[in-house]
């Protein structure tokens, strides 16, 4: 099955000189095409240089192209990472399919045959109707993946035939929980070059050296700038090398710090008062007697349920103004307590959110109280405070404390620390997410009614006609809250503008679906999540009551999902890896998912562990093969090209032309079968004849190509690229920065100007011009009076053990992605493998190690009471006692046992998660939802 290419020749005749003729070779080419890696290497987007003779792909190199944006400010080359300069391995690797195979035993004892594309469509189109006509479109499922180059294609797919995308983050859970309470979003993104103007980086739950290699230079430069590095983690891992100090924080325990923090800032009174006072919800009146805020309701019932208060020391009560957090001239208290009559005639007690958080850090999060939880003496968290106070703070965060039982309640504890501190909305400060949008011809392109800029036209009037009358049903909504209400109208996070044309086209659509509840009810989850021990044991009530109130409230209505009596029948597994990613994987999947799925199939370049117990396996172009961007977002502010360099090999197809080719033959059985339409879950007619047409718009997006240029000609109409830009500008410059954030909630989530020569900071917005955030309160929020976060104790951050996920064993389980091979794609690649022993390795301590009899490369088995798995053993004194760190990034087959640290993962979700009804705490795609956790898992080891 391996491709071995011709050893590219550029003269039969050569003669062999000497080892120079070898060198110069590889300086020769028949042709150079603009290529980048379409994954989300996040942020990625390097833009590289593929060369190619006799049509291979020979090398690629950076290319070394992108400018400095501000005057004084470092330009980020190069760009690129050991992964993506050796990506044309990958290409050829021993590991790539080349042709449609077909299961010929079991599934997953990894016997094939290899069948023609005739077959292989024609059987999974029979498998697909027969799903549609038994159990309804939405028992066909597709796993979301944030490889952008397989969403659009497989999307719109899943879209035509009415079936159930998994929404990526539930999956993936790149999810900031904690900043998305408080702010109402997660994806406050920096653009990297603004990470320059820090002059105080904290780089907390991250290992930027190591997984931002690209990027990572601007901290550099910064710190030659004057900046102080300060990296926050319980091991000493790589980027602790370039830090000028050391946190070791004992792990799951930040929150405490990030209160501590706060704390002395409070305490000696270096905060911010008056950004935080402007900023966040401190000056809110609380009710003593309830615990929820005072609210207009309260006084007259016919009044506003989300109109709150505060306390003016001149004037007495006043309505926090919901369009505008400057306090222009007024001030507000802080501190102190007020008596209000209500309009039932009661004479309550309240008073700000401010005094409550105080009187909670003064009592529980001295520097004092904190170090029998962190491990840190209290002498350095009062000099971390004092510095964060009084420099322009950067929290670099990964997606890493979001991955923690309780990360939430950690990013809040951080959020609060810049809050005190009046960092954030200037350059050189503020925390990290993950953001995406800007390239609004993606959604624009494939929601047009027909071809050119005149039905471009409609659908750029349509969504400005959307948000203008979203906006006049509440005037103090802003631009971006509009859009994100848009959003919500249930449907995938790139189809909002489809969902506009299907209401006027009555045309059936799938949905984007919030895979927590499918794990639920038809994966096997609820029995993981109902094991009190490994959740939290403080909660009043079991996992099932608060997932039976979450549904019966209605907080859930209107999202696409499999329904309980609604098992999935087809899975279509195209850009991921489900049994490797999903916390759990073949332990949790196989037994319960994988029995009642009648067709598996999978697409992709490369045999991977899913793939291993699919049904059939379709053959897809691999990156330099095809025509496609990479993720476009705040981070690097370009949209970032990669060219078709050389033709897909083997029999293998780009997606486009796969999913094409597949409803083709889906209206075609169905023909042959009699069968004329089908419904979809809304009740609508849908005609089996036509998909291909609706898939293509009539034929005029014929190929990958023609789609890419109205793409981007669309996002140059909506004004995120410079005018007149087309496929052929980026042909020519292979990457070009945006020009505007366009209407995804995403990308207008930033909140700041995006000026052509200037770094990008976030939220100067809500700073400088006092725009709200969209959050209930309309501020940043560190008090929520939701009815479950009141019942949990967590209506203002605090600390919280972690859980026993696992069961009760001594040892914690961390992770992060290896260095810098982000997915298990590129991690049989020769070159990467050579950076890591050539195989997956858990990282222990040496005195944890010895009382275990494990010595340095022995095989070692890690185990809880969820499940094991097998990997050699590396000891380092950089881990703490107690830790074992599994850097991810491996497929499955590539441990002993073909199973890796997933297996041993339950998968909780924190429970707090299906809380909805609440402001911005409802189902928003990509945002809001239940996410998996999977660090810091209890187990042990022993030599296996
Ligand atoms: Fe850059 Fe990602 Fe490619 Fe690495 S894999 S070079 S980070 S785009």
């Amino acid at each position: 099955m391996a491709y071995h290419p011709a050893m590219p020749e550029t003269s039969s005749e050569r003669l062999y000189t000497g080892w120079r003729d070898l060198y110069r070779q590889r300086w020769e080419w028949d042709a150079v095409y603009w290529g980048t890696h379409c994954v989300d290497c996040y942020p990625g987007n390097c833009p590289m240089r593929v060369y190619v003779r006799n049509g291979v792909v020979w090398r690629e190199e950076q290319s070394g192209t992108v400018g400095a944006v501000e005057p004084g400010v470092p330009d980020w080359n190069p760009m690129g990472c050991m992964q993506g300069v050796s990506w044309s391995q990958s290409l050829y690797g021993p590991d790539r399919v080349l042709y449609p195979l077909k299961r010929a035993g079991p599934r997953g004892q990894g016997r094939w045959n290899r069948i023609s594309w005739d077959q292989a469509l024609a059987e999974i189109a029979d498998g697909l109707i027969d799903a549609i006509e038994e159990s309804g479109p939405r028992s066909i499922l597709r796993e979301g993946s944030p490889e952008v180059v397989t969403t659009v294609p497989a999307g719109r797919f899943i879209n035509a035939l009415g079936g159930l995308d998994t929404d990526v983050n539930g999956s993936i859970n790149d999810f900031l929980i904690g900043l998305y309470e408080t702010f109402g979003k997660f994806s406050p993104e920096s653009s990297s070059d603004d990470w320059f103007h820090s002059e105080l980086v904290l780089l907390w739950h991250t290992n930027v050296v190591y997984t931002r290699i690209p990027f990572y230079h601007f901290i550099a430069e910064a710190r030659y700038n004057g900046a102080e590095v300060i990296n926050i983690s319980p091991d000493i891992n790589p980027t602790h090398i370039h830090a000028d100090v050391q946190v070791p924080v004992n792990a799951a325990s930040d929150a405490a710090l990030g209160l501590a923090l706060a704390q002395v800032m409070f305490a000696e009174d270096i905060a911010h008062w008056t950004f935080l006072k402007e900023q966040t919800d401190f000056s809110l009146l609380v009710r003593r007697d309830t615990h929820r805020y005072l609210r207009q309701v309260d006084f007259d019932p016919a009044g506003r349920e989300d109109q709150l208060y505060q306390w003016d020391p001149s004037a007495g009560l006043r309505l926090a103004d919901r369009a505008n957090l400057r306090l222009n001239g007024f001030d507000v208290a802080l501190e102190g307590d007020y008596p209000v009559t209500l309009a039932s005639g009661e004479t309550v007690i309240v008073t700000p959110v401010f005094s409550l958080l105080r009187a909670k850090l003064d009592a529980e999060y001295t520097p004092e109280l904190q170090q029998p939880i962190t491990g840190v003496h209290p002498d350095v968290v009062r000099m971390l405070a004092r510095k964060i106070a009084t420099r322009r703070t950067n929290i670099i965060s990964g997606a890493n404390a979001c991955k923690m039982y309780h990360g939430d309640l950690m990013e809040r504890a951080m959020c609060l620390v810049l809050a005190a501190s009046g960092n954030w909305g200037k350059q050189g400060t503020g925390i990290r997410g993950w953001s995406a949008g800007l390239h609004d011809g993606m959604g624009i392109a494939l929601a047009k009614p027909g071809p050119g800029a005149e039905n471009t036209e409609i659908v750029l009037s349509a969504r400005d006609a959307a948000i203008a009358s979203i906006k006049q049903l509440d005037p103090t909504m802003t631009t971006e809250m509009a859009a994100r209400e848009m959003s919500r109208i249930p449907r995938g996070m790139l189809r909002p503008f489809a969902a506009m044309l299907d209401r006027t086209s009555g045309k059936v659509s799938g949905g984007t679906a919030p895979p927590a509840f499918g794990w639920y009810r038809h994966a096997g989850f609820a029995d993981r999540w109902n094991v009190r021990e490994w959740g939290d044991e403080s909660l009043p009530r079991t996992f099932d009551e608060y997932f039976t109130e979450a549904v019966a409230s209605g907080w859930w209505d209107g999202a696409d999902m499999p329904e309980a009596d609604q098992p999935p029948r087809v899975l279509i597994e195209c850009g991921g890896n489900m049994l490797r990613r999903t916390r759990g994987g073949k332990n949790a999947l196989l037994p319960a998912l994988w029995e009642q799925l009648k067709l598996i199939v999978m697409i992709d370049w490369r045999m991977n562990e899913t793939a291993l117990y699919a049904d059939y396996f379709l053959p897809a172009a691999q990156h330099y093969e095809k025509v496609a961007f990479a993720l476009p977002g705040a981070h690097v502010l370009n949209l970032t090209f990669s060219d078709r360099a050389v033709p897909p090999a083997g029999e293998s197809r780009n997606e486009w032309e796969l999913f094409r080719a597949l409803l083709a033959r889906v209206s075609e059985r169905a023909a042959a079968r009699g069968l004329a339409s089908f419904h979809d879950e809304r009740g609508n007619v849908k005609p089996y004849a036509g998909l291909e047409a609706e898939y293509t718009l009539n034929g005029y997006y014929s190929d990958l190509e023609k789609l890419s240029d109205e793409q981007v000609r669309d996002s140059a109409l909506a004004g995120t690229l410079p005018p007149r830009t087309t496929l052929a500008t980026f042909r020519e410059q292979g990457h070009i920065r945006f020009t505007g954030w366009g209407l995804t909630p995403l990308a207008l989530s930033q909140a700041s100007p995006l000026r052509p020569d200037e770094t990008h900071n976030p939220f100067r917005d809500h700073v400088e011009q006092g725009v709200p955030f969209p959050t209930y309160c309309r501020r940043a929020q560190f008090y929520i009076d939701h009815d479950w976060f009141l019942e949990a104790g967590e209506e203002l951050p605090v600390h919280k053990p972690n859980p026993r996920m696992g069961g009760n064993f001594p040892l914690g389980l961390s992770s992060g992605h290896n260095r810098p091979s982000v997915h298990s794609m590129n991690h049989t690649n020769e070159l990467v493998l050579g950076t890591h022993r050539g195989e997956p390795t858990a990282m222990v301590n040496p005195a944890d190690a010895a009382a275990r009899g494990v010595a340095d490369g022995d095989l070692i088995r890690i185990f809880n009471d969820v499940g094991e798995f097998r990997v050699r053993a590396r000891l380092g004194p950089s881990v703490q006692p107690g830790q074992v760190i599994s850097y991810n990034g491996w497929d499955g087959p590539q441990y002993s046992g073909w199973g890796g640290a997933n297996e041993i993962e339950p998968g909780m979700v924190k429970w707090i998660g299906f809380a909805g009804g609440y402001g911005h705490l409802s189902y928003f795609a990509s945002n809001w939802q239940p996410v998996p956790a999977d660090r810091w898992v209890r187990c042990d080891f022993v030599k296996a």
